[in-house]
Protein backbone atom coordinates (compact mmCIF):
# COMPACT_ATOMS: atom_id res chain seq x y z
CA UNK A 1 0.00 0.00 0.00
CA UNK A 2 1.90 3.51 -0.89
CA UNK A 3 2.16 5.52 1.64
CA UNK A 4 -0.25 8.02 0.06
CA UNK A 5 -2.84 6.04 0.40
CA UNK A 6 -2.00 4.84 4.04
CA UNK A 7 -2.49 8.71 4.74
CA UNK A 8 -5.73 9.02 3.09
CA UNK A 9 -7.01 5.95 4.76
CA UNK A 10 -6.09 7.44 8.28
CA UNK A 11 -8.09 10.62 7.18
CA UNK A 12 -11.16 9.26 5.93
CA UNK A 13 -11.09 6.42 8.94
CA UNK A 14 -11.45 9.48 11.29
CA UNK A 15 -13.77 11.75 9.51
CA UNK A 16 -15.96 9.19 9.03
CA UNK A 17 -15.98 9.26 12.37
CA UNK A 18 -16.93 12.55 13.34
CA UNK A 19 -13.35 14.13 13.07
CA UNK A 20 -12.32 17.29 11.54
CA UNK A 21 -9.48 16.91 8.94
CA UNK A 22 -6.84 19.44 9.71
CA UNK A 23 -4.07 20.27 7.18
CA UNK A 24 -0.57 19.86 8.19
CA UNK A 25 0.74 23.24 10.32
CA UNK A 26 4.68 23.83 8.84
CA UNK A 27 7.63 22.19 10.59
CA UNK A 28 8.73 25.62 11.81
CA UNK A 29 6.99 25.07 15.04
CA UNK A 30 3.59 27.14 16.18
CA UNK A 31 4.26 26.66 19.71
CA UNK A 32 7.75 29.18 20.58
CA UNK A 33 8.59 27.18 23.25
CA UNK A 34 9.79 24.18 20.12
CA UNK A 35 12.05 24.99 17.63
CA UNK A 36 10.22 22.34 15.11
CA UNK A 37 6.76 20.60 15.04
CA UNK A 38 7.87 17.47 17.04
CA UNK A 39 5.14 15.87 17.18
CA UNK A 40 1.49 15.57 15.66
CA UNK A 41 -0.13 17.33 18.67
CA UNK A 42 1.83 20.71 18.92
CA UNK A 43 -0.28 22.75 16.61
CA UNK A 44 -3.62 21.36 19.56
CA UNK A 45 -1.60 22.56 22.13
CA UNK A 46 -3.54 25.64 23.26
CA UNK A 47 -6.48 23.50 22.99
CA UNK A 48 -5.18 20.66 24.80
CA UNK A 49 -4.15 22.93 28.32
CA UNK A 50 -7.55 24.95 27.77
CA UNK A 51 -5.75 27.89 26.82
CA UNK A 52 -7.95 28.06 24.46
CA UNK A 53 -11.29 26.76 23.16
CA UNK A 54 -11.23 23.96 20.71
CA UNK A 55 -12.85 25.13 17.26
CA UNK A 56 -14.00 21.05 17.33
CA UNK A 57 -14.31 18.56 19.44
CA UNK A 58 -12.82 16.26 17.44
CA UNK A 59 -9.70 16.47 14.74
CA UNK A 60 -7.08 14.47 12.61
CA UNK A 61 -4.31 15.32 10.77
CA UNK A 62 -1.33 13.91 9.19
CA UNK A 63 1.60 16.89 10.13
CA UNK A 64 4.92 16.52 8.98
CA UNK A 65 7.62 16.55 12.53
CA UNK A 66 11.06 16.77 12.61
CA UNK A 67 13.06 15.75 15.29
CA UNK A 68 16.34 16.06 15.61
CA UNK A 69 16.50 14.15 18.77
CA UNK A 70 16.74 11.42 16.73
CA UNK A 71 19.57 12.20 14.25
CA UNK A 72 22.15 9.20 15.70
CA UNK A 73 19.58 6.42 15.37
CA UNK A 74 18.96 7.58 11.30
CA UNK A 75 19.95 4.76 9.35
CA UNK A 76 20.67 2.44 12.03
CA UNK A 77 17.38 1.48 13.39
CA UNK A 78 14.61 0.58 11.12
CA UNK A 79 12.15 3.36 12.30
CA UNK A 80 13.80 6.72 12.92
CA UNK A 81 13.26 9.24 10.44
CA UNK A 82 15.01 13.19 11.06
CA UNK A 83 11.86 14.25 9.29
CA UNK A 84 8.66 12.20 9.44
CA UNK A 85 4.78 12.01 9.17
CA UNK A 86 2.62 11.49 12.18
CA UNK A 87 -1.23 10.19 11.80
CA UNK A 88 -2.90 11.49 14.32
CA UNK A 89 -6.45 11.70 16.02
CA UNK A 90 -7.50 14.01 18.70
CA UNK A 91 -10.43 14.31 21.06
CA UNK A 92 -10.88 17.45 23.02
CA UNK A 93 -13.04 16.81 25.99
CA UNK A 94 -15.01 13.98 23.79
CA UNK A 95 -14.31 10.68 23.19
CA UNK A 96 -11.75 9.03 25.75
CA UNK A 97 -9.99 5.95 26.28
CA UNK A 98 -12.36 3.56 25.44
CA UNK A 99 -13.24 5.33 21.82
CA UNK A 100 -9.30 5.98 21.62
CA UNK A 101 -8.75 2.42 21.70
CA UNK A 102 -11.63 1.28 19.30
CA UNK A 103 -11.37 3.63 16.45
CA UNK A 104 -7.61 2.77 16.61
CA UNK A 105 -8.13 -1.39 16.79
CA UNK A 106 -11.25 -0.43 13.75
CA UNK A 107 -8.40 1.46 11.21
CA UNK A 108 -5.12 -1.17 12.35
CA UNK A 109 -6.87 -4.33 11.56
CA UNK A 110 -10.11 -3.97 9.22
CA UNK A 111 -9.98 -5.37 6.18
CA UNK A 112 -8.39 -3.37 3.64
CA UNK A 113 -11.66 -3.82 1.39
CA UNK A 114 -13.02 -2.03 3.83
CA UNK A 115 -10.91 0.85 4.42
CA UNK A 116 -9.12 -0.48 6.97
CA UNK A 117 -5.22 -1.19 7.37
CA UNK A 118 -5.75 -5.14 7.65
CA UNK A 119 -2.89 -5.93 9.98
CA UNK A 120 -2.99 -8.90 11.31
CA UNK A 121 -4.95 -9.09 15.06
CA UNK A 122 -2.79 -11.79 15.67
CA UNK A 123 0.53 -9.83 15.79
CA UNK A 124 -0.68 -6.71 17.37
CA UNK A 125 0.30 -6.05 21.15
CA UNK A 126 0.18 -3.38 23.37
CA UNK A 127 1.74 -1.31 26.34
CA UNK A 128 -0.17 0.14 29.35
CA UNK A 129 1.07 2.36 31.79
CA UNK A 130 1.41 0.39 35.23
CA UNK A 131 -1.73 0.95 36.78
CA UNK A 132 -3.55 2.13 33.94
CA UNK A 133 -6.48 -0.94 34.29
CA UNK A 134 -9.14 0.75 32.62
CA UNK A 135 -7.12 1.01 29.28
CA UNK A 136 -6.01 -2.55 30.08
CA UNK A 137 -9.45 -3.95 30.30
CA UNK A 138 -10.67 -1.68 27.58
CA UNK A 139 -7.88 -3.38 25.22
CA UNK A 140 -9.14 -6.81 26.16
CA UNK A 141 -12.95 -5.95 25.91
CA UNK A 142 -12.60 -4.38 22.93
CA UNK A 143 -10.00 -5.52 20.98
CA UNK A 144 -10.49 -9.12 22.26
CA UNK A 145 -6.38 -9.32 22.94
CA UNK A 146 -5.15 -11.84 25.26
CA UNK A 147 -3.41 -10.86 28.59
CA UNK A 148 -0.49 -11.52 27.86
CA UNK A 149 -0.29 -9.58 24.76
CA UNK A 150 -1.10 -6.64 27.09
CA UNK A 151 2.08 -5.18 28.77
CA UNK A 152 2.67 -2.71 31.85
CA UNK A 153 5.62 -0.22 31.36
CA UNK A 154 6.55 2.82 33.60
CA UNK A 155 6.83 6.03 33.42
CA UNK A 156 9.42 6.60 31.10
CA UNK A 157 7.55 4.71 28.30
CA UNK A 158 3.81 5.34 28.93
CA UNK A 159 3.31 8.54 30.94
CA UNK A 160 3.17 12.02 28.93
CA UNK A 161 2.97 15.21 30.20
CA UNK A 162 4.63 19.12 28.70
CA UNK A 163 7.67 19.13 31.15
CA UNK A 164 5.93 21.51 33.31
CA UNK A 165 2.54 21.53 35.73
CA UNK A 166 -0.11 21.39 33.64
CA UNK A 167 -2.09 18.56 32.14
CA UNK A 168 -0.64 14.86 32.00
CA UNK A 169 -1.66 11.06 32.05
CA UNK A 170 -0.75 7.56 31.26
CA UNK A 171 -0.51 6.48 27.33
CA UNK A 172 -1.02 3.13 25.97
CA UNK A 173 0.97 1.86 22.86
CA UNK A 174 0.39 -0.18 19.81
CA UNK A 175 3.19 -3.15 18.52
CA UNK A 176 3.53 -5.02 15.83
CA UNK A 177 5.41 -8.10 16.15
CA UNK A 178 7.75 -8.63 13.10
CA UNK A 179 8.15 -12.28 13.76
CA UNK A 180 11.14 -14.51 15.24
CA UNK A 181 13.38 -13.59 13.08
CA UNK A 182 14.07 -10.00 14.28
CA UNK A 183 14.68 -11.26 18.04
CA UNK A 184 13.09 -12.73 20.99
CA UNK A 185 9.66 -13.34 21.95
CA UNK A 186 8.23 -12.02 24.93
CA UNK A 187 7.12 -8.44 23.37
CA UNK A 188 7.63 -5.19 23.88
CA UNK A 189 8.52 -4.92 27.40
CA UNK A 190 11.62 -7.46 26.30
CA UNK A 191 12.63 -5.83 23.23
CA UNK A 192 14.09 -2.46 24.10
CA UNK A 193 15.66 -2.40 20.85
CA UNK A 194 11.98 -2.09 18.99
CA UNK A 195 13.57 -4.55 16.10
CA UNK A 196 10.98 -7.24 16.34
CA UNK A 197 8.16 -5.48 18.44
CA UNK A 198 7.98 -2.00 16.23
CA UNK A 199 6.05 0.76 18.20
CA UNK A 200 3.51 2.29 15.53
CA UNK A 201 1.07 4.22 17.71
CA UNK A 202 1.25 6.06 20.64
CA UNK A 203 -1.83 6.56 22.39
CA UNK A 204 -2.24 9.25 25.28
CA UNK A 205 -4.58 9.49 27.36
CA UNK A 206 -4.96 13.54 29.07
CA UNK A 207 -6.58 12.80 32.16
CA UNK A 208 -4.81 14.37 34.94
CA UNK A 209 -3.61 17.29 36.74
CA UNK A 210 0.11 17.31 37.46
CA UNK A 211 1.95 19.74 39.62
CA UNK A 212 5.59 19.50 41.05
CA UNK A 213 6.81 17.91 37.73
CA UNK A 214 10.71 18.02 38.21
CA UNK A 215 11.28 15.34 35.34
CA UNK A 216 9.72 13.18 33.47
CA UNK A 217 9.53 10.65 36.31
CA UNK A 218 8.89 13.08 39.20
CA UNK A 219 5.51 14.46 39.74
CA UNK A 220 2.55 14.59 41.67
CA UNK A 221 -1.06 14.40 40.55
CA UNK A 222 -3.44 17.06 41.92
CA UNK A 223 -6.77 15.81 40.42
CA UNK A 224 -8.59 14.42 37.70
CA UNK A 225 -8.82 17.22 34.54
CA UNK A 226 -12.70 18.76 34.18
CA UNK A 227 -12.29 17.72 30.34
CA UNK A 228 -9.99 15.02 29.52
CA UNK A 229 -8.17 14.73 25.98
CA UNK A 230 -6.45 12.48 24.10
CA UNK A 231 -3.86 13.09 21.63
CA UNK A 232 -3.05 10.04 19.32
CA UNK A 233 0.44 9.67 16.86
CA UNK A 234 0.96 6.67 14.54
CA UNK A 235 4.19 6.85 12.57
CA UNK A 236 3.16 7.27 9.20
CA UNK A 237 6.31 5.76 7.47
CA UNK A 238 6.76 2.98 10.39
CA UNK A 239 3.09 1.48 9.18
CA UNK A 240 4.17 2.07 5.28
CA UNK A 241 7.35 -0.20 5.74
CA UNK A 242 4.87 -3.06 7.23
CA UNK A 243 2.50 -2.88 4.69
CA UNK A 244 4.95 -2.72 1.77
CA UNK A 245 6.63 -5.43 2.63
CA UNK A 246 10.48 -4.21 3.36
CA UNK A 247 12.94 -3.76 5.80
CA UNK A 248 13.29 -0.41 7.23
CA UNK A 249 11.97 2.99 6.53
CA UNK A 250 14.39 4.00 4.27
CA UNK A 251 13.31 2.10 1.82
CA UNK A 252 9.66 3.01 1.52
CA UNK A 253 8.03 4.32 -1.61
CA UNK A 254 8.51 8.19 -0.59
CA UNK A 255 12.23 7.68 0.63
CA UNK A 256 13.69 4.54 -1.36
CA UNK A 257 14.07 6.43 -5.20
CA UNK A 258 16.52 9.21 -3.22
CA UNK A 259 18.47 6.34 -1.61
CA UNK A 260 18.58 4.32 -5.39
CA UNK A 261 19.58 7.19 -6.58
CA UNK A 262 22.37 7.74 -4.51
CA UNK A 263 23.78 4.16 -4.67
CA UNK A 264 23.59 4.47 -8.52
CA UNK A 265 25.20 7.26 -8.26
CA UNK A 266 28.07 6.17 -6.04
CA UNK A 267 27.89 2.99 -8.18
CA UNK A 268 27.54 0.33 -4.69
CA UNK A 269 24.97 -2.24 -4.54
CA UNK A 270 22.72 -1.25 -1.50
CA UNK A 271 22.00 -4.21 1.10
CA UNK A 272 25.72 -5.68 0.34
CA UNK A 273 27.47 -3.42 3.02
CA UNK A 274 26.64 -2.63 6.04
CA UNK A 275 28.44 0.66 6.67
CA UNK A 276 27.42 1.98 3.17
CA UNK A 277 23.92 0.86 3.19
CA UNK A 278 23.79 3.03 6.68
CA UNK A 279 25.16 6.15 4.72
CA UNK A 280 22.71 5.69 2.10
CA UNK A 281 19.76 5.82 4.27
CA UNK A 282 21.41 8.73 6.21
CA UNK A 283 21.66 10.45 2.18
CA UNK A 284 18.27 9.63 1.41
CA UNK A 285 16.78 10.66 5.00
CA UNK A 286 18.89 14.03 5.33
CA UNK A 287 17.81 15.12 1.77
CA UNK A 288 14.44 14.47 2.13
CA UNK A 289 14.51 16.52 5.27
CA UNK A 290 16.13 19.18 3.81
CA UNK A 291 13.75 19.53 1.14
CA UNK A 292 10.57 19.62 3.47
CA UNK A 293 12.62 22.41 6.04
CA UNK A 294 13.64 24.21 2.91
CA UNK A 295 9.83 23.78 1.62
CA UNK A 296 8.94 25.43 4.66
CA UNK A 297 11.29 28.50 4.72
CA UNK A 298 13.78 27.44 7.00
CA UNK A 299 17.32 28.49 5.56
CA UNK A 300 20.36 27.59 6.59
CA UNK A 301 22.83 29.47 9.05
CA UNK A 302 24.64 29.48 11.83
CA UNK A 303 21.48 29.71 14.18
CA UNK A 304 19.14 27.39 15.57
CA UNK A 305 16.65 26.31 12.81
CA UNK A 306 19.11 27.10 10.02
CA UNK A 307 21.88 25.38 12.04
CA UNK A 308 19.82 21.84 11.82
CA UNK A 309 18.94 22.26 8.45
CA UNK A 310 22.90 23.24 7.94
CA UNK A 311 23.71 20.42 9.74
CA UNK A 312 21.27 18.23 7.76
CA UNK A 313 22.69 19.28 4.24
CA UNK A 314 26.10 19.03 5.02
CA UNK A 315 26.03 15.60 6.76
CA UNK A 316 24.14 14.51 3.80
CA UNK A 317 26.79 15.80 1.36
CA UNK A 318 29.81 14.37 3.43
CA UNK A 319 27.96 10.59 3.44
CA UNK A 320 28.10 11.06 -0.25
CA UNK A 321 31.99 11.70 -0.06
CA UNK A 322 32.14 8.96 1.49
CA UNK A 323 30.63 6.77 -0.53
CA UNK A 324 32.77 7.94 -3.09
CA UNK A 325 31.29 10.65 -5.17
CA UNK A 326 33.11 13.49 -5.20
CA UNK A 327 30.74 15.67 -7.57
CA UNK A 328 28.03 17.81 -6.34
CA UNK A 329 25.14 15.53 -5.37
CA UNK A 330 21.93 17.31 -4.03
CA UNK A 331 21.44 18.52 -8.06
CA UNK A 332 20.97 14.48 -8.26
CA UNK A 333 18.86 13.79 -5.03
CA UNK A 334 17.36 17.18 -4.82
CA UNK A 335 14.86 16.40 -7.44
CA UNK A 336 14.02 12.17 -6.74
CA UNK A 337 13.22 13.29 -3.91
CA UNK A 338 10.96 16.09 -4.83
CA UNK A 339 8.87 13.53 -7.19
CA UNK A 340 8.72 10.91 -4.15
CA UNK A 341 7.01 14.06 -1.71
CA UNK A 342 5.58 15.76 -4.48
CA UNK A 343 2.30 13.81 -4.63
CA UNK A 344 1.56 14.58 -0.83
CA UNK A 345 2.86 17.90 -0.97
CA UNK A 346 2.28 19.65 -4.60
CA UNK A 347 4.14 22.84 -2.63
CA UNK A 348 7.25 21.57 -3.58
CA UNK A 349 6.93 21.09 -7.10
CA UNK A 350 5.70 24.82 -7.42
CA UNK A 351 8.09 25.76 -5.58
CA UNK A 352 11.11 24.11 -6.71
CA UNK A 353 13.36 26.43 -8.12
CA UNK A 354 13.26 27.83 -5.26
CA UNK A 355 13.97 25.31 -2.68
CA UNK A 356 16.43 23.78 -5.00
CA UNK A 357 18.21 27.25 -5.00
CA UNK A 358 19.05 27.64 -1.57
CA UNK A 359 20.05 23.86 -1.26
CA UNK A 360 22.37 23.83 -3.77
CA UNK A 361 24.18 26.93 -3.07
CA UNK A 362 24.60 25.23 0.60
CA UNK A 363 26.31 22.37 -0.80
CA UNK A 364 28.82 24.92 -3.29
CA UNK A 365 29.80 26.51 -0.16
CA UNK A 366 30.33 22.91 1.76
CA UNK A 367 31.97 22.04 -1.44
CA UNK A 368 34.58 25.06 -0.58
CA UNK A 369 35.70 24.32 2.16
CA UNK A 370 35.65 20.64 2.54
CA UNK A 371 38.83 19.77 1.62
CA UNK A 372 40.53 22.27 3.39
CA UNK A 373 38.46 21.57 5.95
CA UNK A 374 39.49 17.81 6.07
CA UNK A 375 43.66 18.79 5.73
CA UNK A 376 43.10 20.61 8.88
CA UNK A 377 40.99 18.10 10.67
CA UNK A 378 43.46 15.21 9.67
CA UNK A 379 46.58 17.35 10.87
CA UNK A 380 44.56 17.35 14.38
CA UNK A 381 43.87 14.20 14.56
CA UNK A 382 47.31 13.25 13.69
CA UNK A 383 48.87 15.70 16.86
CA UNK A 384 46.06 14.33 19.03
CA UNK A 385 47.20 10.88 18.78
CA UNK A 386 51.14 11.93 18.42
CA UNK A 387 50.73 13.86 21.67
CA UNK A 388 48.59 10.67 23.45
CA UNK A 389 45.29 12.44 24.00
CA UNK A 390 43.08 11.36 21.83
CA UNK A 391 40.88 14.13 21.87
CA UNK A 392 40.57 17.40 19.67
CA UNK A 393 40.02 20.13 21.75
CA UNK A 394 36.93 22.81 21.23
CA UNK A 395 39.06 25.09 19.65
CA UNK A 396 40.14 22.96 16.61
CA UNK A 397 36.03 21.76 16.60
CA UNK A 398 35.19 25.46 16.64
CA UNK A 399 38.00 26.37 13.66
CA UNK A 400 36.58 23.73 11.64
CA UNK A 401 33.21 25.10 12.32
CA UNK A 402 33.54 28.83 12.07
CA UNK A 403 36.15 28.95 9.23
CA UNK A 404 35.55 25.74 7.23
CA UNK A 405 31.72 25.37 8.04
CA UNK A 406 31.74 21.83 9.65
CA UNK A 407 28.94 21.64 11.60
CA UNK A 408 29.95 19.99 14.85
CA UNK A 409 28.60 16.93 14.36
CA UNK A 410 30.31 16.38 10.88
CA UNK A 411 33.47 16.79 13.49
CA UNK A 412 32.08 14.28 16.11
CA UNK A 413 31.51 11.98 13.48
CA UNK A 414 34.55 12.50 11.32
CA UNK A 415 36.65 12.11 14.78
CA UNK A 416 34.27 8.52 15.86
CA UNK A 417 35.84 7.48 12.75
CA UNK A 418 39.50 7.90 13.85
CA UNK A 419 38.22 6.95 17.61
CA UNK A 420 39.12 10.07 18.79
CA UNK A 421 36.66 12.34 20.97
CA UNK A 422 36.01 16.20 20.54
CA UNK A 423 35.69 18.63 23.74
CA UNK A 424 32.52 19.08 23.15
CA UNK A 425 31.75 21.35 26.16
CA UNK A 426 34.54 23.50 24.89
CA UNK A 427 33.10 23.90 21.78
CA UNK A 428 30.60 25.32 23.01
CA UNK A 429 31.65 27.66 24.96
CA UNK A 430 33.32 29.19 22.41
CA UNK A 431 30.54 29.10 20.19
CA UNK A 432 28.73 31.41 23.22
CA UNK A 433 31.52 33.68 23.04
CA UNK A 434 30.87 34.25 19.72
CA UNK A 435 27.61 34.94 20.01
CA UNK A 436 27.89 37.26 22.46
CA UNK A 437 30.51 39.36 21.07
CA UNK A 438 28.29 39.37 18.04
CA UNK A 439 25.71 41.07 20.19
CA UNK A 440 27.65 43.01 21.58
CA UNK A 441 29.37 44.29 18.39
CA UNK A 442 25.49 44.85 17.37
CA UNK A 443 24.92 46.59 20.19
CA UNK A 444 28.05 49.08 19.80
CA UNK A 445 26.94 49.75 16.69
CA UNK A 446 24.02 50.86 17.52
CA UNK A 447 25.23 53.01 20.61
CA UNK A 448 28.46 53.97 19.34
CA UNK A 449 30.09 52.67 22.09
CA UNK A 450 30.78 49.08 23.80
CA UNK A 451 28.95 49.26 26.68
CA UNK A 452 30.44 46.36 29.14
CA UNK A 453 27.54 46.33 31.29
CA UNK A 454 25.01 46.19 27.97
CA UNK A 455 26.94 43.07 27.52
CA UNK A 456 27.13 41.37 30.87
CA UNK A 457 23.39 42.29 30.85
CA UNK A 458 22.95 40.64 27.13
CA UNK A 459 24.59 37.67 28.70
CA UNK A 460 22.24 36.96 31.70
CA UNK A 461 19.38 37.94 29.61
CA UNK A 462 20.29 35.45 26.39
CA UNK A 463 22.73 33.58 28.82
CA UNK A 464 22.46 29.60 26.19
CA UNK A 465 19.51 30.29 25.31
CA UNK A 466 19.91 28.92 21.53
CA UNK A 467 21.64 25.44 23.13
CA UNK A 468 18.67 25.09 25.26
CA UNK A 469 16.27 25.59 22.38
CA UNK A 470 18.43 23.20 20.68
CA UNK A 471 18.22 21.15 23.83
CA UNK A 472 14.72 21.24 23.97
CA UNK A 473 14.34 18.86 21.01
CA UNK A 474 16.47 16.72 23.05
CA UNK A 475 13.21 16.03 25.10
CA UNK A 476 10.56 15.79 22.98
CA UNK A 477 10.22 12.03 23.14
CA UNK A 478 7.05 11.16 25.38
P1 LIG B 1 10.56 5.31 19.51
O1 LIG B 1 10.43 4.74 20.90
O2 LIG B 1 10.51 4.28 18.45
O3 LIG B 1 11.73 6.25 19.39
P2 LIG B 1 8.75 7.33 20.35
O4 LIG B 1 8.16 6.63 21.55
O5 LIG B 1 9.84 8.31 20.60
O6 LIG B 1 9.25 6.22 19.28
P3 LIG B 1 6.34 8.89 20.10
O7 LIG B 1 6.89 10.12 20.69
O8 LIG B 1 5.45 8.02 20.90
O9 LIG B 1 7.58 8.03 19.51
O10 LIG B 1 5.64 9.31 18.71
C1 LIG B 1 4.44 8.70 18.22
C2 LIG B 1 4.73 7.85 17.01
O11 LIG B 1 5.46 8.55 15.99
C3 LIG B 1 5.59 6.63 17.30
O12 LIG B 1 4.80 5.58 17.81
C4 LIG B 1 6.17 6.31 15.94
O13 LIG B 1 5.28 5.52 15.18
C5 LIG B 1 6.33 7.67 15.30
N1 LIG B 1 7.71 8.18 15.39
C6 LIG B 1 8.32 8.74 16.47
N2 LIG B 1 9.57 9.12 16.20
C7 LIG B 1 9.78 8.81 14.89
C8 LIG B 1 10.89 9.00 14.00
N3 LIG B 1 12.02 9.59 14.40
N4 LIG B 1 10.76 8.56 12.72
C9 LIG B 1 9.61 7.97 12.30
N5 LIG B 1 8.53 7.79 13.08
C10 LIG B 1 8.60 8.21 14.37
MG1 LIG C 1 8.81 4.70 22.26
MG1 LIG D 1 6.14 6.31 21.91
MG1 LIG E 1 11.80 8.18 20.17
Amino acid sequence: MQTAEIRRRFLQHFEQRGHTVVPSASLVSPDPSLLFTVAGMVPFIPYLTGREPAPFPRATSVQKCVRTLDIEEVGKTTRHGTFFQMNGNFSFGDYFKEGAIQHAWELVTGPVADGGLGFDPDRIWVTVYLDDDEAAEAWHRIAGLPLERIQRLGKKDNYWHTGADGPGGPCSEIYYDRGPEFGPDGGPLVDTAGDRFLEIWNLVFMQYELTDVRSKEDFRIVGELPKKNIDTGMGLERVAFLLQGVDNMYEIDEVAPVLRRAADLAGVTYGKDHEADVRLRVVADHVRSGLMLIGDGVTPGNEGRGYILRRLLRRAVRSMRLLGVDAASLPELLPVSRDAMGLSYPELVTDFDRISAVAYAEEEAFRRTLTSGTALFDTAVREAKAAGTPALSGEQAFSLHDTYGFPIDVTLEMAAEQGVTVDEAGFRALMQQQRDRARADARAKRTGSVDVLAYRRLLAEHGPTDWQAYSTLRTDSR
